[in-house]
Parts: structure tokens; sequence; C-alpha cells
């Protein structure tokens, strides 16, 4: 790692700018407190983008993304911009960076603090001390493969289809990020698909069982279809450490997982690249919720969400354990403490808004 690491910080739309400002915050914290030195650059995306040069993202700022060690994302979008074309909507500054940056990994757990725990729909039982992270292949699968297309029919009407594809190589790299990630958690891999009716599915389960014979012996390995996946993460989601699944299986997965939690503004992600030669990884981090253009402007955004994104960048990106596991303790203190942002107030706690928060965070820090 060089002395200085390079972070591009693109905050966005709506609450963006508001919930990575607390990020910043923390940055500056980090650096004077701890004497990190961070080479902070910041950028435009989405509507912002747009608003100032008429395109989403720039050449200039997706190159700045692709150099920097981590890429810190706020939320994109917005009702101003509903009406743009689809290739200039702010969504697609967002797509384009994972797509250029190759970002295949992403990464989404779905933890529930202790002082949240009456926030799920479910029992406290079935979640109390939750902590999964589902893995999702981010750049393949149904989303692109072609032939995709809407076709008229002879007959009349027409017909919609798409391609779910997958490679060896597509498969094997998600699941030796999987293997790497379980290391380092609890040790366990469900790698989860539907070899019971897909093709793509029976090579995804045959890959990622060489693999886990090949490289993945000093973990625990199981498979599962998709919809029992479904079942088991309401039934018993405890019983899962790392689930590892393709684009459309994740895509709903992590969502479902997510909603676990009871909190949109608590959960951070990271989507994740390759490692080059010198071992370096392009890395994106972001909040799972949008720009929330309901309450944006208001002050009361929950920067938690994009507090822990910084955590998993210093964690995945930056060699930063011991900083992370301080960010994440500083959270759950806060919370244990009674504050709550709007978002997430319950009676008998303590409502605060966006920079409050913030202040809170870091005095726990301290
Ligand atoms: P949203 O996540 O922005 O908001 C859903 C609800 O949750 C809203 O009521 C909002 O006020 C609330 N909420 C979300 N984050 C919050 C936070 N940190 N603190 C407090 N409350 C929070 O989803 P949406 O309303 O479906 O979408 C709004 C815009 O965001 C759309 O333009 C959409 O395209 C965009 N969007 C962007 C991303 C992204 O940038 N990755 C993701 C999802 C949606």
């Amino acid at each position: 790692m060089a002395a200085n690491r390079k972070l591009l910080v693109l905050p966005g739309d709506g609450i963006g700018p508001e919930v990575v400002g607390q990020v910043l915050r923390v940055i500056d914290w980090l650096g004077e407190k701890r004497a990190l030195s961070f080479d902070l650059q910041e950028g435009l995306v989405g509507g912002a983008a747009y608003d100032v040069h008429g395109t989403p993202l720039t050449d200039e700022t997706l190159a700045d993304a692709i150099s920097a060690d981590a890429v810190l994302f706020g939320s994109v979008g917005g009702p101003k911009y509903d009406e743009l074309p689809f290739e200039l909507k702010p969504e697609r500054g967002l797509l384009r960076l994972r797509k250029e940056m190759d970002l295949f990994a992403n990464l989404r757990p779905a933890m529930v603090f202790d002082a949240m725990v009456d926030s799920s729909t479910l029992k406290k039982e079935v979640i109390e001390g939750l902590d999964i992270l589902i893995l999702r292949e981010l750049t393949g699968g149904i989303y692109f493969a072609e032939p995709r297309g809407i076709e008229e029919l002879p007959e009349g009407g027409k017909k919609g289809y798409d391609t779910n594809l997958y490679t060896t190589p597509e498969i094997e790299r998600i699941g030796r990020v999987a293997i790497d990630l379980a290391r380092k958690r609890r040790g366990k891999v469900t790698s989860v698909e539907k070899s019971n009716v897909m093709m793509s599915g029976i090579l995804w389960r045959e890959v990622m069982e060489e693999l886990f014979q090949s490289e993945g012996q000093d973990i625990e390995t199981e498979h599962m279809y998709a919809d029992n996946c479904g079942m088991q993460l309401v039934r018993n989601p405890k019983q899962f450490d790392v689930i590892v699944t393709d684009n459309l299986f994740g895509d709903i997965l992590s969502d479902e997982a997510a909603m676990l939690t009871g909190s949109l503004g608590l959960l951070p992600s990271a989507s994740l690249g390759a490692k080059d030669k010198n071992g370096k990884m392009r890395s994106m981090y972001e909040p799972i919720h949008g720009s929330a253009p309901d309450i944006a402007g208001k002050g009361i955004a929950n920067p938690i969400a994009s507090v822990l994104s910084l955590s998993m960048a210093l964690r995945y990106s930056l060699d930063l354990d011991s900083e992370a596991n301080s960010l994440d303790l500083a959270v759950q203190q806060v919370l244990d403490d009674g504050l709550r942002t709007k978002d997430i107030i319950s009676a008998g706690k303590k409502e605060v808004g966006t920079s409050v928060m913030g202040d809170a965070i870091i005095a726990k820090l301290k």
C-alpha cells in the first residue's frame, strides 16, 4: 500500500452529499487522530454530473475511479432527472462505473445490531445477532448476456427473452472471493443456484464444487437451490455465513436479506473487481439505499449506511482492519446509547439529525 491511499468521493444526488458529508468528517478524523494520510479527491456523478457536464459520468471521473484505491459513492437519481433519455439518466453513471471498473463481486452484508433487534418483522430469536454476507456476481448472467430482446412474432404478438449465461472463469472468480471472505468470517460458504431446472445452474454447481474441493477444503461448503435459500433466509437466516450466487438470484436474495434487518439506512455494500499484477483491486463502496428525494436537504438522513461503507473500504481495500473495527464499534455504541435518525426511531429513543449522528459516531471513536 502506497503511503497515501487514494480515495475518490462521489457524493451524487439527493441525500448522497449529506450522508457522505459525515463520511468525510470521519476520514478527516482518521487523518488527524490516527495519522493516516489519504489522498482525497471529490467528483460529480449522476444528476449532479449531468447538471454541470451534460453526462452522468465524465471520462475523467471514470479514469479517477479506476486509478483510486477505493471509490466512496453516495447515491444518484431524483425526480428532476426522470424525463431524461435513458443514456443520460443518473443511474447510468453508476452502471457505467460498475461496468468499466469490472466490479464483478457485490458484497451485501445483512447484520442486525442488538439495539435494532425489534425493527425486524421477524421474531427476535430468529434474527438476534444476525451477521451474514450475500455475495452477488454483478457483471454477468441474465442482465447482460446475449441474445436478449423483444421481437415480433409472425402469428402476431411478440416474444421477450433473456439469456442466463456463465462461463467457468466467471464462476471460479466469484467462488474464490466467497472462499476468501468466508476465511475472514465464520468459514462457511453456501453456493446458490437452480441446477434442478437451469443449465447455467448445473455448470455453476459443477464449477463451484470443483473449486470447493481444490481450494476450499479448510472451510465448510454447501449447495442450495435459490428458492430454498429464499425460504431459509426467513426461516433460519443464522444458518448462513457467506451466500454466493449469480446476478439475478443475488439481486433478489440480497434485498430479502437486507429486509431481515428492518433498516435500509444502516446497510453498506461493496463492489470489488479483480486484483491487478501489483495486487491492487478496483473497488467501490456505497450504502444500499437510494437518493431519498423525499427527505433530501432536510438534514435528517441516516448516515450510518455510508459510514459503514467506509468501514468496508478500510477493511477490504485499505488494509486498515483495526480502524474498520473501531468504526463498526462506534456505530454499535451510538445505537446502544439510544440515538436514532427519524427512519429508525422507536419509542423511548432519542431522535437526532444527520450531523448529530455523525458527531456521536466521531465522539465514540475518540
Ligand atoms: P430510496 O432508498 O432512495 O428511498 C426509499 C425510502 O427510504 C424513502 O422513504 C427514503 O426517505 C428512505 N431512506 C432511504 N435512505 C435513507 C436514509 N439514509 N435515511 C433515512 N431514510 C432513508 O429508494 P427510492 O425512493 O426507490 O429511490 C429514490 C431515488 O434513488 C430514485 O431516483 C432511484 O432511482 C434512486 N436509487 C439510487 C440508488 C443508488 O444510487 N445506488 C439505489 C436505489 C435507488
